[in-house]
């Protein structure tokens, strides 16, 4: 029977650990307001409100001013664009975290490319993506962060080790198969085309740490997963009143040696991850600290 991940307790470690770090920078530099996050939001979603929430509270926990920027649906992508460079002029806003659901008509990515990098809370815009190549990244994106720091925690050695990654999107399978490339583990990616022209199943079996991040609940199977794979599901799905991952837990926690629950693993570490990353803009902000 697997291990099961606590991401609570992973993410309060580092959640003490970005407190310290905060004082002792704001100590350091003289600095008299606290790292400032700012939330836009655009419209209102139900299930982006409750994630705020999240990341409100264990910002005030850490020390982190959490503004939100409620902004009306029927903002024109030009305009909110201009009030990013606002809030990227403003010295007194250390980082920004843009929620989504976006409405229709803008461009998540447009919106993130016009955050300043040294602003993005997120770790996606496309220059700190692309500093993970060259494996100088400070600011990450934060569930590929997250994942990387509970393998750490758990001491998941990725040297030569087989990884597999279901699920290819911008912001977690791709810069986590370089995070992964970065620790020298041979890494797999798959995606709809692996699962429609390839065999998805048999690559999962291989893996020596599989990891999925598709958005379909309960979809890798006990017959996917090897004997004592260490399994990180990345997946949050909504089935009637419950919340799944995208790994069937019952089984596949029969085989691996460990293992993220859905919700309770990779969520409360993502949003520490974020924190961390405004940490990180903090310190850089107020440099030679
Ligand atoms: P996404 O942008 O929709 O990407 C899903 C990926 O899955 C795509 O690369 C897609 O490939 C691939 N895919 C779709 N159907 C597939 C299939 N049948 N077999 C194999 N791959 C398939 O989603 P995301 O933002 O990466 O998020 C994925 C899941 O993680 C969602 O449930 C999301 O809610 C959750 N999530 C959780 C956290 C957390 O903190 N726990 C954070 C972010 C996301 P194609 O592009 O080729 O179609």
């Amino acid at each position: 029977m697997a291990k099961v991940i606590q991401g609570k307790e992973i993410a309060r470690r580092i959640n003490d650990d970005v407190r310290s770090e905060i004082q002792r920078c704001s100590r350091k530099s003289g600095k008299k307001h606290l790292p400032r996050l700012v939330s836009i939001t655009v419209g209102h979603s139900e299930d982006a409100e409750i994630y705020m929430n999240m990341q409100k509270k264990t910002a005030e926990h850490i020390g982190i001013d959490f503004i939100l920027c409620e902004l009306d649906a029927s903002i024109t992508q030009e305009v909110l664009i201009e009030e990013v460079r606002r809030l990227n002029e403003d010295k007194t806003v250390t980082a920004i975290i843009v929620q989504k659901p976006l409405p229709e008509g803008i461009s998540h990515d447009k919106i993130i490319a016009a955050i300043a990098p040294q602003k993005d809370a997120e770790g996606i815009h496309p220059y700190n993506l692309g500093r993970i190549l060259r494996r100088e990244a400070d600011i990450l994106p934060c569930t590929p962060g997250a994942i990387m720091k509970i393998l750490d925690a758990e001491k998941v050695d990725l040297y030569g080790k087989e990884v597999v990654i279901i699920g290819h999107s911008a912001i977690v399978g791709k810069p986590l198969s370089l995070m992964m490339l970065n620790q020298m583990a041979t890494t797999t990616v798959c995606h709809l085309g692996t699962a429609e022209k390839g065999d998805l199943a048999a690559h999962a079996r291989r893996a020596d740490i599989l990891v999925v991040a598709v958005g379909r609940p309960e979809m890798v199977k006990g017959d996917w997963v090897s004997e004592g794979a260490a399994v990180i599901d990345v997946g949050i799905n909504k089935t009637g009143d419950r919340i799944v991952g995208d790994v069937c837990f019952p089984e596949v926690s029969k085989k691996a040696s460990i293992i993220t629950p859905v919700p309770g693993g990779v969520g409360p570490v993502t949003v520490s991850i974020l924190m961390r990353n405004v940490s990180r803009a903090y310190r850089s902000q107020n440099v030679q600290i």
